[in-house]
């Protein structure tokens, strides 16, 4: 491969991004939602042991809803795809000449020539009609298809990670300190900002200021839901 290819292809960072980008987000989430969490426990003048109760309280239950949520999500993906294929391969039995000039009008829609069309269109059909069908035509390819159990897993385990930082901040010091923990979060946030934004190729400085900004927001409005109910329950 020459070099200018080469480079091209590095420009290129999509591809690798997907797990790292999920990692980040998954752990954005148990930052935002475990921290808000303690700092309204904590405004409504909750004990030390009242704040990492809710904090670890916090943790299982998104850690276990964001498995669940991705496990179904991912697994209807994969039910629908397969239905679809399942179509897709009876079509081509039962009509291969039709589905022939579909995959033909494909290429062709896309700007190649009529003649080139049917070419290219035959000469897919001959190597694998049904591969062929469902990345030109139903738009799965392999790269989309992802294990629901590690998908699930995977998103439980980085929430995990993500809302243990700002629990440690509160198990690492003698009660708690809505400051600290508010300022140890807004930090790992932007850091992971950083870091997601570094690794899609995008501008680093927006990809964590975004995310601070509704961090801070999160934090504040229960800040300020702990300190009303506080007083006033
Ligand atoms: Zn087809």
């Amino acid at each position: 491969m020459d070099q200018s290819l080469k480079d091209h292809n590095r420009a290129h960072h999509g591809h690798r991004v997907g797990g790292l980008r999920a990692a980040v987000l998954g752990a954005n989430d148990g930052i935002v939602s475990t921290a808000s969490l303690i700092i309204g426990v904590a405004s409504a003048n909750g004990t030390r042991a009242a704040v990492l109760v809710a904090g670890a309280a916090g943790l299982i239950a998104g850690a276990l809803s964001m498995a669940a949520g991705e496990y179904v999500s991912v697994h209807s993906q994969a039910d629908s795809d397969s239905a679809d294929l399942d179509v897709e391969r009876r079509y081509l039995s039962s009509e291969p000449d039709l589905e022939l000039d579909e995959l033909a009008a494909i290429y062709e829609g896309r700007g190649l020539d009529p003649e080139l069309a049917s070419i290219v269109a035959k000469k897919l059909t001959e190597q694998d009609a049904l591969a062929a069908h469902a990345r030109d035509e139903l738009g799965i390819s392999e790269r989309n298809v992802s294990n629901p159990l590690q998908a699930a897993a995977f998103s439980a385990a980085s929430f995990a990670i993500g809302a243990f930082l700002p629990l440690a901040a509160v198990w690492f010091t003698a009660s708690p300190q809505i400051p600290l923990i508010a300022a140890a979060s807004l930090i790992f946030l932007s850091l992971l900002g950083a870091i997601a934004a570094k690794a899609g190729g995008a501008n680093m400085v927006r990809g964590s200021l975004r995310v601070l900004v509704w961090g801070a927001v999160a934090m504040a409005a229960t800040a300020l839901v702990g300190h009303l109910f506080g007083t006033n329950v």
